[in-house]
C-alpha cells in the first residue's frame, strides 16, 4: 500500500487541471515570502452593511452607542446574509452613506475606536463543536459572520447547508489562489495550517464527507508540503497538487480538475456530491467557531509596483482604503490605479473613500509606468478564435462581443449563455485586438438585470 509521501510524490508528476484557461504572469514573488503581519487600527472605521453576496445586514446600533470589539453591530437579514461584528471597542459616530467598490454609495456604520482601550475581543459563546447538530453548526457559521474569503464572499453557511439526505462524497478545500499578485491563501496555508485542518475536518463532518482534498497549484509546493507534514498517516484529508493555471481557483474549475465532474452553470455543486470552500475561510472557521467569535479581520495581500511596503497584512474589516495605502507606503495620486481583489477579476476603484470589506482579498496598486504599458488601442475583431480557445466554460466570447457592440444584450443571454460567464477575463487577456470583452459582458448583464427588474 502506498504511504502518504509516495502518494504526494506521484501527485507532483500526475498533475491535474481543467481544459482551456490561461497562464498570466504570476507576480507573486513580491509577497509570497513575507510572513503575515498585523496592520495597526485606523483612527476611524467605515463598516459597510453590504459585505458580501446576498442581503446586506441590518444595523442594531445607534449614534453615540458604545460597542465592544467582537459585539454584533448589524444582524443578518434572512438566510443569505450574515451579521457584522464591531472590529474595535469604541463609539458609533453615525450611520451614513459612503462610496463602495462598485460605485454607488451604501449605508455604512462609522466607528471611532477608543485609543486607550486594551481592545480584547469580546468572546461570546464557546462550545464543544462535536456536540452540535448539523443545523446548529450551520447556524454557528452564520452567527460568526463567515463568508468566502477567496473573493466571491458568498455566505459560508449557505454553502454548508446541504439538504437532508444529500450524499456528499468529497469536501474540497480550495487553495489554488490563481489570481496574479495574490498570496493571501498561500501564507494562510503556511502559517495557519492547523486551523485550516481543523476547519476542514469540522466541515467534512457537517456535510458527511468521508474525504477531503486540499487543491493547491504547483507554484505553492511549500504549502502542500507543510500541510502534508501536519496530517497524520490515516487522515481523511489529502493534498492534491495541480498545474498552475488561471482560473483554476473558481470552485467549478477546481472540481473539474480534481474529480472530472462538470457542474452546469446555476447548479449547486452538492448536487454532484461535492461541497467546497476556500482555504482562508476554513482556517478562520478553525480559529473562530469554537469560541463563537465573529469575523472582524482578515488577511489581505497589498502589492503591485506602486507599493513600497508590500505584504500580507491582517486588516480589520472597515479599515479605510486610504489608511491602508498609507500604511503600506503607496502614494496614490491620479496617475495610479488601485484594484480591489486580483487584477483579473477584481475591480478598479473609482473612489479612494471606500473601505476594506470581508470580500477584499487583495489591494493592488499599479503605478504610472505599469498602466502605460497596459493601455493599448482597441481594434476590430479579426475572428482569430483565441478567446474561444481559452474560455473555461466553452462560450463564444467573440460572438458575445459582437452582439454587445450592437447592444443585443437579450440575444446574448437567450442564445449565447451570457449569464454562464463568470467574468474570469481570460478572453480579454488573449484578445490581440484588445477588445475589453469582459467589460462588455458586465455591462450587458447589468442592463439585462435592470430591464428584468422593471418588468
Ligand atoms: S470572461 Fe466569460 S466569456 Fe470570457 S473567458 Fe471568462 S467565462 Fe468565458
Ligand atoms: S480574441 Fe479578439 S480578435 Fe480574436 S476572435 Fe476573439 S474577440 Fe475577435
Amino acid at each position: 500500500m502506498m504511504g502518504r509521501w509516495q502518494k504526494g510524490f506521484l501527485n507532483l508528476f500526475g498533475k491535474k487541471s481543467f481544459s482551456h484557461g490561461i497562464h498570466p504572469p504570476e507576480h507573486k514573488m513580491q509577497t509570497s515570502h513575507l510572513p503575515i503581519r498585523r496592520m495597526a487600527f485606523p483612527p476611524i472605521f467605515h463598516i459597510q452593511l453590504e459585505q458580501h453576496i446576498g442581503k446586506p445586514a441590518i444595523p442594531i446600533v445607534t449614534k453615540g452607542q458604545e460597542v465592544l470589539r467582537g459585539e454584533v453591530i448589524a444582524r443578518a437579514d434572512g438566510f443569505v446574509s450574515v451579521p457584522i461584528h464591531a472590529p474595535a471597542t469604541g463609539i458609533i459616530k453615525e450611520i451614513a452613506l459612503r462610496p463602495t467598490v462598485h460605485g454607488p454609495k451604501a449605508p455604512t456604520i462609522i466607528l471611532e475606536p477608543y485609543v486607550a482601550d486594551g481592545q480584547a475581543v469580546m468572546v461570546d459563546d464557546p462550545v464543544d463543536m462535536e456536540l452540535l447538530s448539523n443545523k446548529e453548526f450551520v447556524q454557528r457559521v452564520q452567527d460568526c459572520g463567515l463568508v468566502g474569503l477567496g473573493g466571491a464572499a458568498f455566505p459560508s453557511h449557505v454553502k454548508l447547508a446541504v439538504p437532508e439526505g444529500t450524499k456528499i462524497d468529497t469536501f474540497i478545500a480550495n487553495g489554488c489562489e490563481c489570481e496574479p499578485y495574490l498570496t493571501t491563501d498561500h501564507r494562510v496555508m503556511l502559517e495557519y495550517t492547523d486551523d485550516l485542518i481543523k476547519g476542514t475536518l469540522m466541515c467534512m463532518k457537517n456535510v458527511g464527507a468521508k474525504r477531503a482534498i486540499i487543491g493547491i497549484e504547483d507554484n505553492k509546493l511549500d504549502a502542500a508540503e507543510v500541510i502534508r507534514d501536519r496530517l497524520p498517516e490515516d487522515s481523511p484529508i489529502e493534498v492534491a497538487v495541480l498545474k498552475t493555471k488561471y482560473p483554476q481557483g473558481a470552485d467549478k474549475m477546481l472540481m473539474k480538475a480534481l474529480l472530472g465532474r462538470e457542474v452546469p452553470a446555476g447548479v449547486r455543486s452538492y448536487k454532484y456530491g461535492v461541497v467546497s470552500n476556500n482555504v482562508g475561510t476554513l482556517a478562520y472557521m478553525g480559529r473562530l467557531l469554537e469560541r463563537g467569535e465573529g469575523l472582524i479581520e482578515r488577511v489581505i495581500t497589498v502589492a503591485g509596483p506602486g507599493v513600497e511596503r508590500p505584504g500580507n497584512y491582517i486588516v480589520s474589516i472597515g479599515t479605510p482604503l486610504k489608511y491602508l495605502l498609507e500604511q503600506a507606503g503607496a502614494k496614490v495620486n491620479q496617475a495610479e490605479e488601485v484594484i480591489m481583489g486580483g487584477p483579473m477579476m477584481g475591480h478598479a476603484v473609482a473612489s479612494l473613500d471606500i473601505a476594506i470589506t470581508k470580500s477584499t482579498s487583495g489591494v493592488i496598486v499599479f503605478d504610472e509606468a505599469a498602466i502605460k504599458s497596459e493601455t493599448r488601442k482597441t481594434y476590430p475583431c479579426i475572428k482569430c478564435g483565441e478567446c474561444v480557445s481559452v474560455c473555461p466554460i466553452h462560450l463564444n466570447p467573440s460572438m458575445l462581443g459582437q452582439l454587445a457592440a450592437k447592444r443585443q444584450f437579450d440575444v446574448m443571454a437567450d442564445k449565447y449563455h451570457l449569464n454562464d460567464c463568470f467574468e474570469c477575463g481570460c478572453c480579454t487577456y488573449v484578445c490581440p485586438s484588445n477588445i475589453p470583452l469582459v467589460q462588455y459582458f458586465r455591462v450587458a448583464k447589468a442592463v439585462n438585470r435592470e430591464q428584468a427588474a422593471q418588468q
